[in-house]
């Protein structure tokens, strides 16, 4: 199998210096494969968000390197950008950023920044609100704030599916959802995999990544 990110000897360390210092990762080797569905799990304060918020250059190494396709993601300013573009981070509760006045400003957010012609932009929205099961001709001008809590966390979800990532990694995405709309989001993301998008998923539950992970 080919290596789609890797971390090398990753290491995390908050508040250097201080007395507050607290090494959140130390010298981590890690390897996502293309079109795997890999499953990350480990108590509260294990280290997993800080982890993951590396994978696509959110975070910057305290020491050590990330590669995507075999890069340094670091290796320049525009490495790290395409790096952004193509791993797409879903935080925990994302629907705690939607913040335009409506669902298809939000979704179009993204891609608008990447600077893609409206009619791409258009058919972006589109394809990512289909593909969270949200009606664009019924939701698309509503604001965000009018939806229900899984209705907002789909619009959230979009919003990175928008920029058709390669790479999907997602922070406890069910967590704090009803049992029908965690089964329901699992589900889509199991779909998203199916259709050749490579998977790396934070959870509580053994139960779902035992079930859903490779
Ligand atoms: P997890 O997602 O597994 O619960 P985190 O990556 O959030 O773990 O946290 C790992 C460690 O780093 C914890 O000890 C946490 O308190 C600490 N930490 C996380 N974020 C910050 C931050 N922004 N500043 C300082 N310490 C942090
Ligand atoms: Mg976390």
């Amino acid at each position: 199998m080919e290596a789609i990110i890797q971390t090398e000897k990753l290491s995390h360390v908050y508040s250097a210096g201080t007395p507050f210092e607290r090494g959140a990762l130390i010298d981590v080797d890690f390897t996502a494969y293309r079109g795997e569905y890999l499953g990350i799990i480990g108590h509260t304060g294990s280290g997993k968000s800080t982890l993951i918020q590396h994978l696509n250059g959110l975070l910057k190494p305290t020491s050590g390197v990330v590669r995507f396709d075999g890069r340094d993601i670091w290796e320049s300013k525009e490495r790290t950008r395409q790096t952004r573009f193509q791993v797409g981070l879903v935080f925990q509760y994302p629907e705690y950023q939607l913040f335009a006045a409506t669902v298809y400003d939000d979704v179009a957010f993204g891609p608008r920044n990447l600077g893609l012609p409206a009619d791409e932009v258009d058919r972006r929205v589109e394809a990512a609100l289909e593909s969270v099961r949200l009606d664009i001709a019924e939701l698309g001008d509503k604001s965000p704030f009018e939806l229900s809590g899984g209705q907002q966390r789909r619009v959230a979800f979009a919003g990175v599916l928008a920029m058709e990532p390669r790479v999907l990694v997602l922070d406890e995405p069910v967590a704090g959802l009803d049992p029908v709309a965690r089964e329901e989001f699992l589900d889509l993301i199991a779909q998203l995999h199916a259709g050749g998008l490579t998977v790396v998923m934070v959870s509580h539950s053994m139960d779902d990544l035992a079930r859903l992970s490779d």
